[in-house]
């Protein structure tokens, strides 16, 4: 990894994306100069009685991007990495991934600086309902929506809809998406950025003349996103030759059963002493050659320290920023087709707006409904970018930031400058 004092923060990648955008689209000084910055930063002081009766304190954030659009929406992450800088970068994706993909939101992101692995299930809870008073005034169904990110999961997102709805003194489903199915939540949430990047890949291979079935892939993280990619590309009989998350990497060039991989990942926690696969270094794993690799971890798993080895013809950002600018311009001139995380990873985000649209109308769609509707959004979101990409001449990264910063544009230019 390059040392700390040469890697960028994810807040100057999220900053050189915008800014590269607008200079391709001749933005307007006076909007670039409004839509640039986050529009609200709150820090939250989070006291927690731990199990032992000692209280430790913890800090949370939540950012709100921008809200030109419509409210701000955005996960929440649980990490001891968290810092206020990588939630400005998170929120500022999101801002331009929801006008990608057409929905009527703005950008926000929270999180809170914690290992939730070493928390119990009380401490957790306590936690999450101390962080969510504290952003209690800024958060709301028609201002703020968060929602599931790494490491926070229904469950949590049931507590912070229960504390803001005692805050109310009445339910209030639509404060939070990702929510259990009991109270609100949508069919097909759970795999919808998985999903969403499966759409994003089928129509890459497509494009690029790679035929899906027999197509070689690396997925690179096991959770949420990078399990139900790697799911739904075994099921169109693509080649799933390696798999790692941040305990193992496992490799069978022949093709791993992903459905009994989950199995066993469910049973032992961990990927490793998967039957018939090799265990390899996360490297190695990258440098694989393959038709599709699929970051699925954390920031800048991609660097300028091994993206020389990355061989993939395809790269689907399923997590979000993956990949540092400087691994960004190799892969880039090396010539592989990269779909940006503002793109491929927005079905979480475009079914999490499904989930909100059901709860303000109190009606419940079935999952066969929600993944049509998915597909359609992915497949469309996917054509407008290329088309941008072909006409600008510009890459996908860059082609899916000006759709994205061009719609926040428009609308900040119609709503005017108040006062
Ligand atoms: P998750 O917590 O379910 O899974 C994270 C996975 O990454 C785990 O398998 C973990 O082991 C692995 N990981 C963590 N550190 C790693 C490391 N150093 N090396 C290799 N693997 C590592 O999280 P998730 O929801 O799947 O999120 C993954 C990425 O996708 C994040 O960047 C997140 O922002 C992005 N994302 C998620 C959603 C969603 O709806 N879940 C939506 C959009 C984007």
């Amino acid at each position: 990894m390059p040392t700390t004092a040469l890697r960028k923060t994810a807040y100057d990648m999220a900053l050189e994306n915008f800014d590269e955008a607008a200079d391709a689209l001749e933005l307007d000084a006076g909007i670039r100069e409004r839509i640039r910055y986050p529009e609200r930063c709150l820090i939250v002081h989070v006291p927690v009685r731990m199990d032992d009766g000692t209280v430790r304190r913890f800090e949370g954030y939540r950012v709100q991007y921008s809200t030109a659009r419509g409210p701000s929406k955005g996960g929440i992450r649980y990490h001891p990495d968290v810092t206020l800088d990588e939630v400005k970068a998170l929120a500022c994706w999101m801002t331009w991934k929801c006008a990608i993909v057409g929905i009527p939101f703005g950008g926000g992101k929270g999180g809170v600086t914690c290992d939730p692995k070493t928390l119990s299930n009380g401490e957790l809870e306590r936690l999450t309902r101390r962080y969510a008073a504290g952003i209690l005034p800024i958060i709301g169904p028609q201002s703020d929506i968060p929602a599931p990110d790494v490491y926070t999961t229904p469950q949590i997102m049931a507590w912070i809809m229960d504390t803001y709805s005692m805050g109310k003194g009445y339910p209030v489903p639509g404060v939070v998406t990702g929510k259990p199915l009991e109270v609100g939540g949508s069919l097909g949430r759970n795999e919808a950025t998985g999903r969403g990047t499966f759409h994003c890949i089928t129509a890459a291979c497509k494009h690029l003349n790679i035929r899906l079935p027999g197509a070689t892939a690396v997925v690179h993280g096991f959770g949420n996103a990078g399990s139900v990619a790697a799911r739904l590309l075994h099921e169109a009989e693509a080649k799933v030759v390696a798999v790692g998350d941040s305990r193992a990497c496992v490799l069978n060039q022949g093709g791993l059963d992903v459905f009994n991989l989950i199995r066993h990942k469910e049973a032992t926690g961990s990927l490793a002493g998967f039957p018939g696969a090799e265990e390899i270094d996360t490297d190695e794993m990258l440098g694989l050659s393959c038709d599709v690799l699929v970051p699925a971890a954390l920031e800048n798993s991609i660097h300028a320290g091994n993206a020389g080895k990355v061989k993939a013809k395809i790269i689907a950002e399923a997590a979000n920023g993956p990949l540092t600018p400087e691994a960004d311009r190799v892969l880039d001139a090396a010539g592989a087709f990269v779909l940006p995380d503002i793109l491929c990873n927005a079905g979480g985000v475009t079914v999490s707006y499904f989930e909100w649209v059901q709860n303000e109308q109190h009606m419940t769609w079935s999952e066969a409904d929600v993944y049509a509707k998915l597909e359609d959004v992915m497949a469309r979101s996917f054509h407008d970018v290329l088309e941008i990409s072909r006409t600008r001449r510009v890459r996908m990264r860059t082609a899916a930031t000006m759709l994205g910063v061009s719609r926040v544009a428009m609308a900040a230019q119609v709503r005017g400058l108040y006062p």
